[in-house]
């Protein structure tokens, strides 16, 4: 939450009362504390401190009780009666020089309107609507007939004091709220009331004896003394703190190392004392479009949240313009006025009273991504932020929204949530929908006959990519945030539900838990990637705004200047790497080989024919397949990076996950996938086929022949895949006139000696392709870079040995190393990770954010790999580069710098952001040293760049220092 933090910095308020410990006095232009005192005077009283500071404001007066009297009460109650009430009186002496007004005291006359106050929650974090607020305390029998007595509006006197009796009733006493409401929605039908504000004086009077009898009935009294009614009303908002209510909630939002709520006690203002009156709520601009208009909604003669509440219909700005132009003239000045305060576009409480405007209380408020690009961007424009300030007050998740498709209807709206059927992790963003399909056969079908549809499973595996590819979005019932339908979702920009717990599946259909709806295949459903939520039937979905939104483009430019890590994208196909360079990605850093295999049925039969080759004439026909097919497929990925680098990683997955398993296997019906089928293209008898795939099975395949194992025992396919990729990157070259950069990255690596053993067959097909060109009088191929991907603790250990040995670059693929450095399946440890998070022992699933440990190893790696060849070039790739905490992490690795990360083709533009939020911060914190040691860093690695100009990129002489 970062919420501790702020009350480090900065003095320590001024208290109005030299010798308050608790208390700290605002308003009457004299206005201690602010937004550094977050934590003390929580967010709704620092923001009253705030604004009472700033001219041009009217803030009703009043003092707050400090967060660390909510702490020093939990343990002691008797507390908030002696020492706290001390300071509380002498804070409201003040209060009552400063307005001028008294509290009502029994047996004293009254020659004015008496002192009426509130007393308000708020902690240091926002927690709307849990804890509780007491309005108008300080109203009695005694003082409502001195009231009466001077003439005051009796209305406006009763309205005041019903609602006072309701509310000390309910949150002070107890007693139950609908008790109060049911008399309220009477005395409306009794009198033909259209709404509250239609009561007359003589039924609120009645209303109030009414409510009397309701504290007769729960045998308790209203205590007629004012003070004691502030008292227990500070205690009330105090305990509330704990209530269960805010208790869930802090638990669900995780919000931790708070002190308690303050109490603001503050001087009543009056939306109901008359016509003139009314109160209401707005934001400085329009929370949904982002345009520059004040939006808001208001209540004439009305109080407290009556514009929420629903009982009675809001009406717009435009009235207010209308019958008030004079407040609505000022509010719009008092918006502006909050915005160059705040630097942000703000959601404000207010209320007038005869014609003057008060303001109650403000927060930074929420938006849309679409708002918040172009609010960013237009207060640039308007001279309130600078860039710098308008990038950080974009969340990379915002620009999402501006990628992907989305619902039409309004998410809170009733239409929406009563069409929940159940809730996952939202693993991919995004807006789907379409009829559920429950096999990867079955989508083909439905895309065949022109019909979307939605792959529901209890999990995919790499068999069911070719169905995937057809479906609108997918729904799993177990897997993490990096299970495989997950990964492959976010890389082709699919919305994607995963580890849907309430989801059962049987051969009928799948049932729906929470709400225990049964839905056949072929029943249409929709799907929410960014929020997680499957829901039933249809909904209007609007397209993506990527191109048309034109302060996307202006943020993006800003973007730029000021990130320092690169972002590059995962691409496996032409438009991947399209989407790709479209969104601004400066290279490809990962093209995972594997995937190409699964594009169509010849690539299915060519890569089971090289995983069950039994001799060397089986395998290399299979080869020249699958060469031809990668070919095409890298030509076109450099074609679209058009001289930027394009990494691919030689063939990384165990084998097992290119056959079917067990049952499909001996499916009898002769399917694609039985054991018959595949029989027939790799010339074995099906008999042979299933113990083949028996023995090629492993207990634990992801430990098992994966990586650059397959490569060293089988270096056939290595030299297969290499060549295909550099013959493809001769023939993009030749082709479309575009100049290539391909780097080469081995997979898994753990022994500098695997690593050698790669790097030599790589070499030595390079120089074979060179040789080759040349004896045609063609231009040989630059250079070719070589490097691992770091994926094991120990490759970690020995980056400065892998760099010794010639890698020139690194790329950590950082789901393999959380994996295997704190030994957690990255398949299945979501059961248990939930749990932990649940406990405390984890703050964040490792998997979505960076882990510190993991995180320490990468810096040991980089700093190693540094000492040895200063101009190692470094990346990460694996799914914690797309996240913004993770990406601020990376950013931090104090000596090790980063070069890039990179991430799937959608998550590029979230990812230039989160980069360029992360220089920001750092730029801000920065101390001279840091700066100083950074030059000398850029300074060392331009040196060593040109270096490597001269010498050859593959001449390496494998010069390993002896440690
Ligand atoms: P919440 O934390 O739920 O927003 P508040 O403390 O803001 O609760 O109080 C709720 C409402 O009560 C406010 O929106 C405001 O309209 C009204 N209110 C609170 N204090 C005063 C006051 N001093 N004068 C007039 N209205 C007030
Ligand atoms: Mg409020
Ligand atoms: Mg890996």
């Amino acid at each position: 939450m970062g919420v501790g933090a702020s009350s480090r910095a900065g003095a320590p308020p001024k208290s109005g009362f030299a010798s308050s410990k608790y208390v700290y006095a605002f308003g009457g232009g004299e206005a201690e504390g602010g937004k550094s005192w977050l934590d003390v005077l929580g967010s709704k009283g620092s923001g009253l401190h705030e604004m009472s500071a700033t001219p041009g404001l009217s803030v009703p007066p009043g003092f707050t009780i400090a967060t660390t009297a909510c702490e020093k009460f939990e343990s002691d109650e008797g507390f908030a009666r002696n020492a706290l009430w001390v300071e509380t009186l002498r804070g409201l002496g003040d209060l009552e020089r400063k307005s001028g007004k008294s509290l009502f005291r029994a047996g004293c006359s009254v020659s004015g309107p008496p002192l009426l106050l509130s007393a308000r929650s708020g902690a240091a974090a926002s927690m709307p609507g849990m804890m509780e607020t007491v309005l108008n305390i300080g109203l009695s029998d005694e003082c409502v007939e001195k009231c009466l007595a001077l003439g005051l509006n009796a209305r406006w006197v009763y309205d005041s004091y019903r609602r006072l009796l309701a509310m000390f009733g309910d949150v002070v006493l107890e007693i139950p709220k609908s008790k109060f409401d049911k008399l309220l929605t009477r005395a409306r039908e009794e009198t033909g009331a259209k709404t509250d504000a239609d009561l007359s004086a003589d039924a609120l009077k009645k209303l109030c004896d009414d409510f009397k009898r309701v504290y007769t009935e729960f045998g308790c009294d209203f205590p007629q003394d004012a003070r004691e009614q502030l008292r227990m009303s500070i205690e009330a908002v105090l305990r509330s703190w704990n209530n269960p209510r805010a208790k869930t909630y802090r638990e669900i939002n995780r919000i931790t190392g708070l002190r308690g709520t303050a109490v603001n006690v503050q001087q009543m203002v009056f939306g109901n004392l008359n016509e003139n009156s009314g109160s209401g709520v707005c934001f400085t601009r329009d929370p949904a479009t982002g345009s520059n208009e004040v939006y808001g909604e208001w209540l004439p003669n009305s109080q407290g949240e009556e514009v929420v509440a629903g009982t009675r219909t809001p009406q717009t700005l435009n009235e207010l313009k209308h019958r008030h132009p004079n407040i609505a003239r000022e509010l719009k000045d008092v918006c502006r006025c909050l915005e160059t305060t705040y630097k942000n576009m703000m959601d404000i409480e207010f209320t007038f009273e005869d014609d003057t405007l008060y303001i109650l209380q403000c927060r930074v408020g929420k938006r849309t991504g679409h708002a918040a690009i172009r609010i960013a961007t237009e207060m640039v424009g308007d001279g309130i932020v600078t860039e710098e300030e308008a990038l950080k007050m974009v969340k990379p998740e915002a620009m999402e929204q501006c990628l992907h498709p989305v619902f039409v209807v309004d998410k809170s709206s009733s239409e929406y949530t009563s069409r929940v059927l159940a809730k996952g992790l939202p693993a991919s963003p995004g807006a789907a929908v379409g009829a559920i399909v429950f096999s990867a056969n079955e989508a083909v079908r439905y895309k065949s006959q022109g019909k979307p549809c939605i792959l529901v499973r209890e999990d995919t595996s790499p068999d069911d990519v070719g169905g995937m590819h057809v479906a609108e979005g997918f729904v799993t019932a177990r897997g993490g945030m990096t299970s495989h339908a997950a990964v492959v979702a976010r890389g082709w920009g699919r919305p994607c539900v995963v580890g849907c717990s309430e989801l059962t599946l049987n051969k009928n259909g799948a049932r729906f838990g929470h709400t225990g709806s049964f839905l056949r295949a072929g029943t249409v459903i929709s799907i929410n990637g960014t929020t997680g939520e499957i829901l039933s039937g249809k909904f209007d979905v609007a397209p993506s705004t990527m191109d048309t939104f034109l302060p996307l483009r202006t943020l993006t430019s800003w973007i730029d200047k000021n990130r320092r890590l690169d972002v590059r994208a995962n691409a496996d196909t032409s438009e991947d790497a399209r989407c790709a360079f479209n969104n601004g990605a400066s290279g490809v850093g990962l093209v995972r080989t594997e995937h190409m295999f699964f594009g169509s049925k010849e690539r299915v039969h060519a890569i089971r024919q090289l995983v069950l080759a039994q001799n060397v004439d089986d395998e290399t026909e299979a080869l020249e397949k699958l060469v031809k097919f990668q070919h095409e497929d890298f030509k076109s990925i450099f074609q679209e990076a058009r001289g930027k680098p394009v990494c691919v990683r030689l063939l990384d997955p165990p084998l097992h996950e290119f056959l079917p398993s067990g049952k499909t296997l001996e499916d009898s019906s002769n399917s694609e996938d039985s054991a018959a089928a595949i029989a027939r293209y790799v010339k074995m008898s099906p008999t042979e086929v299933i113990a083949a795939v028996d023995a090629i099975r492993e207990q634990n395949p992801m430990l098992g022949f994966r990586g650059c194992r397959l490569g060293c025992a089988r270096p056939a396919v290595t030299r297969a895949q290499v060549r295909a990729f550099l013959n493809a990157a001769i023939d993009a070259r030749a082709q479309s006139n575009v100049e290539v950069c391909p780097e080469i990255m081995v997979p898994l690596v753990s022994f500098v000696e695997e690593f050698e053993n790669q790097r030599d067959l790589i070499q030595k097909v390079f120089e074979e392709v060179n040789a080759r060109e040349l004896a045609n009088r063609r231009e040989p191929l630059p250079d070719l870079s070589i490097g691992a991907m770091i994926e094991t603790p120990r490759a970690a250990l020995i980056a400065g040995h892998l760099c010794a040995a010639g890698a020139k670059f690194f790329s950590f693929g950082t789901n393999d190393l959380t994996q295997m450095t704190l030994g957690f399946s990255r398949d299945d440890s979501s059961s248990f990770v939930e749990e932990y998070k649940a406990q405390g022992i984890l703050q964040a699933d490792p998997f979505e954010t960076l882990d510190a440990g993991v995180a320490e190893l990468i810096a040991i790696a980089c700093s190693r790999a540094r000492r040895v060849n200063p101009a190692v070039q470094l990346g990460i790739c694996g799914e914690h580069a797309g996240d913004a905490k993770s990406i601020q992490r990376i950013s931090n690795l104090a000596d090790s710098a980063i070069d890039y990360v990179s991430v799937s083709p959608n998550r590029v533009l979230p990812a230039r952001l989160a980069a360029a939020q992360a220089a920001a911060d750092s730029a801000s914190d920065d101390d001279d040293t840091g700066r100083r040691r950074r030059r000398r860093r850029r300074r060392q690695r331009r040196r060593s760049t040109k270096l490597k100009d001269t010498t050859r990129v593959l001449r390496i002489r494998n010069p390993r220092p002896d440690a």
